[in-house]
């Protein structure tokens, strides 16, 4: 491990510019369950996934059922504005702040990253926090609505303040294509960097699961290095896309790089 982490922090060491790519792993310490790891929801309640599956459908035949469904069910990650960040968010908040981290992309929806202080987000798949209009993109946060008063008003659903249009959950659901400001930013993002720090996923989720795939192919033309930080192996590791694993607990691995990193930095200026 020890080897493994020194390695790591090497290879950030000499980057340009790396990005990190983020799942539901890198929040499971912060007490949200993943979907797919040993104990995540889908594990436990395969029923759960069919039910998630038929949210945009539901979306697109009738908003205000579906708003009436959001805001009178209990939500399936808990109560996200108690969760706080733990030290992976912080190790990779850090990691920026010392200039070597340049973008996250996250599909997370739990806005952890924004809380540990990390200023390049891209919320692939949406942010919890947020609504976004269907008609115009615009993003909204969703404290500028009283959407219980909304709901008791029978107003619902809620409507852009820019456009009119009809507003959703910024949660991109299954079946929902990914917002085009955001695929587009992260297909940038993936074609630019020279590492790729892919912490807690499962990488089994498309489009999502492209980014390390095209990053490899451009490996062709030039080095890019693909490490992957998890719990245990995943397709990446097993087709050999990334370049190695270190397998354990983000909150645990992430701030002994930052350490290393930073050992390295003051021999450096010695
Ligand atoms: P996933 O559930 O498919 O996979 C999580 C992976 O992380 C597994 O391989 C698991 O073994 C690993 N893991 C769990 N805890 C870890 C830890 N502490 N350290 C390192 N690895 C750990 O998650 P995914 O790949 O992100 O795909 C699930 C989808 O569900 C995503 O699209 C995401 O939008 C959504 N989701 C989000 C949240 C969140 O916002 N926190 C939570 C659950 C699901």
């Amino acid at each position: 491990m020890k080897d493994s982490i020194k390695r790591v922090a090497e290879d950030l060491m000499k980057s340009k510019y790396a990005i990190a790519l983020t799942g539901a792993g890198i929040s499971t310490e912060s007490g949200i369950p993943d979907f797919r790891g040993p104990s995540g929801i889908w594990t436990r309640d395969p029923e759960a996934e069919k039910r998630a599956y038929r949210s945009y459908a539901k979306f697109q035949k009738d908003p205000k059922e579906y708003w009436r469904d959001r805001l009178s069910g209990p939500s399936l990650l808990g109560d996200l504005d108690k969760a706080t960040p733990n030290a992976g968010h912080y190790a990779l908040a850090e990691l920026e702040g010392m200039g070597i981290l340049k973008c996250i992309i996250t599909q997370n929806i739990d806005n952890l990253h924004q809380k540990a202080g990390s200023k390049k987000v891209l919320d692939y798949h949406g942010n919890a926090f947020k609504l976004r209009c269907v008609s115009c993109g615009g993003r909204f946060e969703s404290r500028e609505f009283d959407l219980d008063r909304l709901l008791i008003e029978d107003q619902l659903p809620p409507l852009c303040q820019r456009c009119g249009g009809v507003l959703k959950s910024d949660i991109v659901h299954f079946h929902e294509p990914i917002p085009t400001d955001m695929a587009q930013q992260s297909l940038e993002e993936a074609g630019k960097c020279d590492l790729m720090l892919i912490c807690g996923t499962s990488a089994v989720v498309y489009p999502f699961a492209l980014l390390p795939r095209m990053a490899k192919e451009r490996q062709l033309g030039k080095e890019t290095i693909l490490i992957e930080i998890n719990a245990e192996p995943t397709p990446l590791t097993e087709e050999m896309i990334s370049d190695y694993l270190v397998q354990g607990k983000t909150g645990q691995i992430l701030p002994k790089i930052v350490e290393e990193v930073r050992r390295m930095q003051l021999f450096t200026k010695k």
